[in-house]
């Protein structure tokens, strides 16, 4: 099976989560699944082979991606996590969620200047979080290698939003 249709097949859909409304897709099932994990780091880590130095995972479950892909590239690790988690000097960038604010933070000077930093995180909605992260990666001197996501929700306007940057998504679905 492929790993759209592993990720597709394994994934739930889950009403109302985590308020009324909302239709939260779960894929912790996939990442549960091994050969299901494996295909995606290794899908992940072909389609941008040659162009990241680095991997940067968003807190929280983008940092089960960005861990493997570190890991089998032997490459740094950035996290970029949530406001108020990391000590010391931070980089902030705050952005719009459907209702209020979120801040996300780095760590500027832990990895060489312009090193190609490859995003990852598991579902690209609105892309807010993404750009956010996409903002911290210039503003710490590296460069965006490319966005990798395992699922992008299609018409909340999230690649737009990424604008030129290269967005891999393993599945897009409306
Ligand atoms: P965005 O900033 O609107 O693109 O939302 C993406 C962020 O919210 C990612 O960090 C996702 O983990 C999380 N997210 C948004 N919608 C879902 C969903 O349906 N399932 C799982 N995570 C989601």
């Amino acid at each position: 099976m492929s790993v759209s249709d592993l990720v597709l097949e394994l994934s739930d859909t889950i009403p109302d989560f985590p308020k009324p409304g909302i239709v939260f897709r779960d894929l912790t099932p996939v990442f549960a699944n091994a050969d299901a994990f494996t295909a995606i780091i290794d899908d992940l880590a072909a389609r941008f082979a040659g162009k990241y130095d680095a991997v940067a995972g968003l807190e929280a479950r983008g940092f089960l991606l960005a861990a493997a892909l570190a890991y089998a590239g032997h490459v740094p690790l950035v996290a970029i996590r949530k406001e108020g988690k990391l000590p010391g000097e931070v980089l902030s960038e705050t952005y719009d969620l459907e209702y209020g604010t979120a801040t996300f933070e780095i760590h500027p000077g832990q990895i060489v200047s312009g090193s190609r930093v490859l995003i990852v995180d598991d579902v690209l909605a609105t892309g807010g979080s993404a750009v956010a992260a996409t903002r911290l990666v210039e503003r710490a001197g590296y460069v965006v290698g490319g966005i990798g996501v395992v699922l992008e929700l299609d018409g909340l306007g999230g690649r737009d939003r990424l604008g030129d940057y290269e967005l891999y998504s393993i599945v897009t679905e409306a």
